[in-house]
């Protein structure tokens, strides 16, 4: 398996991706809209918002 966002091998901690980063790409895109949404609960979105806001040491 491939990251979706990069094209590098997945990583297991943060399949489907190769780094938080990539998974912090793909998440973005699914909150600005770039991806059909099964659903747009507003819960959802602030639940993924929550997400996004976790440290990571990768990027501190
Ligand atoms: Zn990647």
């Amino acid at each position: 398996m491939t990251c979706p966002v990069c094209g590098k091998a997945t990583v297991q901690r943060v399949r489907p991706f190769c780094s938080k980063r990539c998974a912090d790409v793909d998440l973005g895109r699914w909150l600005r809209g770039d991806y059909a949404l099964p659903s747009r609960d507003p819960e959802d979105i602030e639940r993924a918002a929550i997400e996004l806001d976790r440290p990571d040491p990768e990027t501190h």
